[in-house]
């Protein structure tokens, strides 16, 4: 049997209705904040992501699916979309049509992780990203509508992190300082770490390890190094957040394991999903733009995983999906008239209701059985003395009253009775 590639997930449509009504609340939250949707290709140039995310990074290092296509190409499928946002963005000259724009995302990625509970090989983030402003007041605007969203799914175990990483020259001076607070430690840290000394030293902070994270409690602290602009943007995101009752911590570990990010970075976590704790992350870009051949734009965003979001819902049972329901089920009583009875249905259909049938030649409690499991309001009994007048049985099974209805009139009785449900 050939079984679904190791890391992926089929979402079957016993879950189709979580996932449909987290993507509502998804968009719900950015169109109040007036972001706008943007669907790129699933596949871009590998250069896109080398330059835009990082050499040295673990997403380019040894995660990204990578392959020559046909034509000798080096292709990619999206390890994460703020790359690919950005590069539409310079394609299209979306800057020259309108000076700031918000952008929102729904999206497959594909990052070649070992797989385990809340890490995938295709996982789905959603996201956004504003291009054209370098306002603090847009980073705050991003950790809230995180933060929107996932109290909206009812989420409540939930701590944002933020911190400042500065400008690139800042984290230098940084990264100076923690190489030499190092240099004589090597030797307690992990084979990762040590390896991370040499590449990319800020991740060292990512580690899960005892000994790793007792050597970095004492290290120096970011936040004392960086340049004075960013410290003040980050006192103003700070007093927002504040202000605007946004509870968070200040994490001067959070590093993120991208390269292109300036100035503030945030992490929303949750208390109730393990070890891959990670709901969501984002932060400022100032830089992105230009490092990947556009005019100077900074840009701020955060990205969040779907999969993690629903264990995260689920353990904390913060929400439930209304049952579905079907409006009308068509119980044929007699063999010969299913051709019939379809072709009713599909006259009812027309007008937008929900209506099943028998396509198996089941018997009549048969029938009754799968109208009861689908959760009918309706049961019309197609057939029988009635059939003769232009005439059918209609059940209400909410109600338990059975009519005599004419045929032409089943339309008016379900879909009053629908209308009303949904108003
Ligand atoms: P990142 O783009 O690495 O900052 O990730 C942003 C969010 O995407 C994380 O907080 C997770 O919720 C989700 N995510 C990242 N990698 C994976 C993965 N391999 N499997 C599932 N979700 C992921």
């Amino acid at each position: 049997m050939i079984k679904a590639i190791k890391g992926t997930k089929d979402i079957l449509p016993d879950s189709i209705e979580k996932w449909k009504y987290v993507e509502s609340i998804i968009s719900l939250v950015f169109k109040n904040y007036n972001y706008k949707e943007i669907r790129t290709p699933i596949f871009e140039e590998t250069s896109l992501f080398a330059r835009g995310i990082g050499e040295e990074t673990d997403i380019v290092g040894k995660e990204m699916y990578t392959f020559e296509d046909r034509s000798k190409t080096s292709v990619t499928l999206k390890p994460e979309m703020t790359a690919s946002v950005v590069r539409a963005f310079i394609q299209h000259s979306l800057g020259k049509k309108q000076s700031l724009n918000k952008l929102y995302y729904i999206s497959p990625m594909f990052r070649q992780e070992r797989p385990q509970a809340g890490r995938l090989r295709e996982f789905h983030q959603f996201g956004a990203e504003a291009l054209g402003s370098g306002s603090p007041i847009l980073d705050v605007e991003m950790i809230t509508m995180a933060y929107d969203i996932l109290s909206g799914l009812g989420l409540k175990d939930l701590t944002i992190k933020i911190n400042s990483l500065g400008t690139p020259e800042s984290r230098q001076n940084y990264i100076q300082k923690l190489k030499e607070y190092l240099i004589d430690k090597e030797s307690l840290l992990s084979g990762e770490s040590k390896e991370r000394m040499s590449k990319n030293i800020l991740r060292i902070f990512d580690s899960k390890l005892e000994n790793d994270i007792e050597v970095m409690q004492k290290a120096p602290v970011l936040l004392d190094y960086i340049d004075n602009e960013s410290k003040e943007d980050f006192e103003k995101v700070k007093s927002l957040l504040t202000s605007s009752k946004i509870p968070f911590e200040i994490d001067a570990s959070l590093v993120r394991g991208l390269d292109y990010y300036t100035k503030t970075t945030f992490e929303i976590v949750s208390g109730k999903v393990g070890s891959q704790s990670a709901l969501c992350g984002g932060g400022r870009y100032d830089l992105l733009v230009e490092q990947l051949g556009g005019e100077p734009t900074p840009g701020t965003g955060f990205a969040a995983g779907i999969e993690r979001i629903l264990i995260a819902c689920e353990n904390e049972n913060s929400f439930e999906v209304p049952g579905s329901s079907i409006n009308l089920y068509i119980v044929c009583l007699e063999k010969n008239l299913m051709s019939k009875a379809y072709e009713k249905a599909q006259i009812l259909r027309k007008n937008n209701i929900t209506i099943e049938l028998d396509y198996l030649g089941r018997s009549i409690k048969a029938q009754m059985r799968e109208a009861n499991k689908l959760n009918a309001k309706y049961v019309l009994f197609f057939g029988g003395d009635e059939y003769k007048l232009n005439k059918a049985q209609l059940k209400n099974m909410e109600t338990g009253e059975q009519e005599i209805i004419e045929l032409k009139n089943i339309l008016n009785k379900v879909k009053n009775n629908y209308a009303s449900d949904n108003s």
